[in-house]
């Protein structure tokens, strides 16, 4: 099974504290979708033997695209690749693009399937401080207008630890997510990423700087908010309630291959290699096989890529699968690693999985980094 990302790299308004690779300018966009289309036909023996479960547009802004272009570009990967019967579709949707009501209807019978909305927060205090372009109250419009059109697979994205963001704050956002019926959430604590807008303000004192303590109590919260209301908390920054998990996303986390078609995506073949194409649109449209970069990962980079992805699941690190895929002496290796963090209250073992407790996931990048091989 394999999964394929495509990466719309426009954006009407950049937000302060984001990395990812997009254009505020609309201009290139036709030359964009006539480049992703090559690009498609160019690696389509990528993935070519698998069938592929999970289709996910992300962003920058996918939800900037026109119904006719969402269509064209479905179209064209259902004619190139196997798309399996049921496959989770997912558009990344901004919620000033959905107010209109026919919009979730329209994806819907283009066959997205599922949606993923930016939120961020359902005040408009925090949306400011974002620099996001919609306003609390389309926050909240959107999901109804999805649900209205029986769209009602959806994940919002949600911000903590913002300077500023009371805890209060903060149980009300979840809480406003939880009455309007959300199946899953995506739960992100700020980061300042270098050489952001947010990063600079923070430099020349015109915004404040985050607070770890914060960030940890609210994450905290978090875990305890969504837990009593019965979502499972599967991967650190991910909750769904029983079923709903995402597809696309769980795929990664499992190690499967994806194709990532557009300017900066990144491609798995699912065992060593892993490639990413040039983040650049103009040198991308240009480009008859877009510029890409590829790693061979060595088995110790794929054992700690391992260890530091599963730790951050529900399921854990899997001690057997560690022996058969690495040898016995790597998982031993990693048990008496975990030792410590068992003896701390950070981690348990059930069965053969080492798993991180609510304590240990407020640790679980350092601790993944200190068990490596
Ligand atoms: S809409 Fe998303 S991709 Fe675009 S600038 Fe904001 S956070 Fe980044």
């Amino acid at each position: 099974m394999a999964g394929i990302y495509l990466h719309i790299p426009f954006c009407r308004q950049a937000c302060h504290y984001c990395n990812f690779h997009f254009s505020t300018s609309l201009r290139q966009k036709n030359d964009f979708i006539a480049a992703l289309l090559r690009e498609m036909e160019t690696r389509k023996d990528y993935i070519a033997a698998e069938p592929v479960e999970t289709i996910y547009f992300g962003g920058g802004t996918p939800s900037l695209l026109t119904e006719e272009e969402l269509e064209m570009i479905l179209d064209r990967l259902h004619a190139l690749y196997p798309i399996a019967q049921g496959a989770e579709i997912t558009l990344e949707a901004n919620p000033d693009d959905m107010a209109e009501p026919g919009r979730p209807a329209a994806w819907r019978r283009r066959g997205i399937n599922r949606l993923s909305i930016g939120i961020q927060s359902f005040f408009d205090e925090d949306l400011r401080w974002m620099n996001r372009v919609h306003s609390a109250r389309q926050a909240a419009d959107s999901i109804r207008n999805a649900q209205e059109a029986g769209l009602d697979n959806i994940s919002i994205d949600l911000i903590y630890g913002t300077p500023g963001l009371s805890d209060l704050r903060w149980e009300k956002n979840v809480g406003q997510a939880l009455l309007l019926g959300i199946p899953h959430l995506s739960c992100y604590a700020l980061t300042v990423e270098p050489r952001t807008a947010l990063d600079t303000m923070i430099r020349q004192h015109k915004k404040e700087d985050v607070h770890p303590d914060d960030q940890a109590r609210q994450f905290l919260l978090l875990m305890d908010l969504l837990a009593a209301a019965g979502y499972e908390h599967y991967e650190i920054s991910n909750f769904a309630l029983p079923g709903r998990r995402s597809r696309h996303n769980t795929s990664y986390w499992q190690g499967k291959p994806y194709l990532g078609l557009g300017p900066s995506a990144h491609s798995y073949d699912g065992i060593s290699s892993r490639q990413w194409n040039i983040a650049n649109n103009a040198v991308y449209i240009q480009s008859s096989i877009p510029p890409s970069e590829k790693e061979m990962l060595t088995p110790t980079q794929q054992l700690n890529e391992y260890i530091m992805i599963s730790l951050r699941t529900m399921e854990g690190a899997d001690l057997d699968h560690v022996a058969q895929r690495f040898g016995e002496e790597a998982s031993r290796t990693l048990q008496r690693g975990a030792e410590q963090y068992i003896r701390e209250g950070k981690m348990v073992m059930d069965g053969r999985r080492l798993i991180l407790t609510r304590e240990g996931k407020l640790l679980a990048d350092g601790i993944a980094a200190d068990l490596f091989n």
